[in-house]
């Protein structure tokens, strides 16, 4: 494939911007593959582009029910951090973020990294100490992390109410090298990478059953016929448990809906990530100057990929305390996705109990920041069958009581 460049960009705008390629094919299926990953989500194209890239392996398929990055991948509002209080989650998350920084040279497509800097607020004394032991357990990790007092957080978001009267703002963990990321584009990127590489992604075409032979994977049945395999990634954020119960095993986590919403565009005001764990709600300003909003998860399970009134009104209300010029902007448009939860909060990247099945999933409200991390350990666990990145995110830690409980970390989560 020929390389994007300032020149390529210069010779096309001469020949009319007729010379482009596709930026990756739409392949009929073959009768079978070396791996095949199901979904083309960011976690399940970066886990196929690492497997080609750190181990050859590029006789891989990576199907996809819908269209490439339309599940979580293209709604999630790109928030890219790494300050997780446990040992593993910091390793990925930080190797996430790190990869992250060369991906757009990595991929040769511009994936808009903004390493903006992002504050967790505290506004109880709780978090205050809950803030600073992160700090400290994130010094010792390398993650580069401090707590900051609420003068430094007012010089950082002058359009921020510090003094509120029900949550004064009294500080706040503060990740300067965090920020965003164009999040269509890293599904792009990956998927023009794989593409290149000779992986077939196939795009319109549901999984439908997972065949077994001698508690082996043998492939995959699909809305296109059967697909063999010899290794099997499901990558299905938000429909993990459905085509794990195809594959014969159960996991333990639950899918519930998750919504974020736009305001219209206004004119700078704001260039770092702020997040409000307290009150549930977090926002940044996007490049074409909307106000990017979410807060926690719907109570219910459900698998509506839609918004709704009372979480618009919810999530600005939880705000407009300590931004209040919320109150005056008009919102634009809200979406939602699906998440699957765990109970300790932290993702699930294991075998299965059948040969040749592994799963990437459980990474809830904020997954987007590990794509490249968890893309990058999951490829080295199934072309090995072992990675340093993954050895602790196993599926069996629930039956043998092993949490990487990050429930403070992921509280509002993203
Ligand atoms: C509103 C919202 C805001 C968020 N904000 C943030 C944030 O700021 N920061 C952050 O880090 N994370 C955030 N997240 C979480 C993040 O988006 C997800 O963790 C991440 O995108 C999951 O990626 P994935 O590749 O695993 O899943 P997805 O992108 O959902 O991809 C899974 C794919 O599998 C496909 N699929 C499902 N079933 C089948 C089947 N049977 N056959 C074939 N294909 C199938 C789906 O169509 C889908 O395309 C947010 C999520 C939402 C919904």
């Amino acid at each position: 494939m020929r390389k994007y460049s300032a020149f390529a960009v210069a010779r096309e705008a001469f020949r009319h911007h007729k010379g482009w390629e596709r930026a990756w094919t739409s392949p009929e299926p073959k009768a079978s593959y070396d791996a095949i990953i199901v979904g083309a989500g960011g976690h399940g194209l970066a886990s196929a582009y690492y497997l080609g890239k750190n181990f050859g392996i590029t006789n891989v398929a990576v199907i996809e029910k819908g269209w490439l990055g339309g599940g979580n991948t293209g709604r999630n509002t790109t928030i890219i951090r790494s300050n997780y209080l446990q040992d593993p989650s910091a390793a990925i998350y930080e190797k996430a973020r790190s990869l992250y920084e060369t991906l757009s040279q990595d991929l040769n497509y511009n994936i808009m990294f903004s390493p903006r800097g992002v504050i967790m607020l505290a506004q109880t004394h709780h978090e205050v100490r809950g803030y600073i032991r992160t700090a400290h357990a994130n010094a010792l990790q390398g993650v580069d992390t401090r707590f900051i007092d609420k003068h430094e957080v007012k010089k950082l978001v002058p359009i921020m109410n510090i003094e509120g009267p029900r949550y004064p703002v009294l500080g706040g963990l503060w990740q300067p090298r965090g920020g965003t990321a164009r999040h269509d584009a890293v599904a792009w990127g990956y998927a023009r990478a794989c593409s290149d590489m000779g992986m077939d992604i196939i795009q319109q075409t549901e999984v439908t059953g997972v065949r077994r032979e001698c508690g082996a994977v043998a492939g995959v049945e699909t809305t296109r016929g059967f697909i063999g395999c010899k290794k099997l990634g499901i990558v299905v954020a938000g429909h993990s448990g459905v085509v794990a119960e195809m594959a014969g095993f159960r996991l333990p986590l639950e899918s519930v809906p998750l919504q974020a919403l736009v305001s219209e565009p206004i004119k700078p005001c704001m260039d770092v990530v702020v997040m409000a764990n307290t009150v549930h709600g977090y926002l940044s300003q996007s490049d074409k100057g909307e106000m990017v909003i979410g807060g926690g998860t719907d109570s219910h399970n459900n698998y509506t990929q839609r918004g709704s009134f009372h979480h618009v009104e919810e999530t600005v209300r939880a705000l407009v305390e300590t931004f209040p010029m919320l109150s005056r902007l008009k919102m634009l448009r809200q979406w939602g996705g699906i998440v699957d939860v765990t109970g300790d909060r932290s993702p699930i990247l294991s075998k299965t109990p059948v040969e040749g099945v592994f799963i990437n999933c459980g990474w809830g409200t904020g997954g987007f920041k590990a794509i490249p991390g968890s893309g990058w350990g999951f490829a080295e666990l199934m072309a090995k069958g072992h990675s340093p990145l993954t050895a602790e995110f196993g599926m069996e830690r629930f039956k043998e009581g092993r949490f990487i409980d990050e429930s403070v970390a992921a509280g509002v989560a993203h």
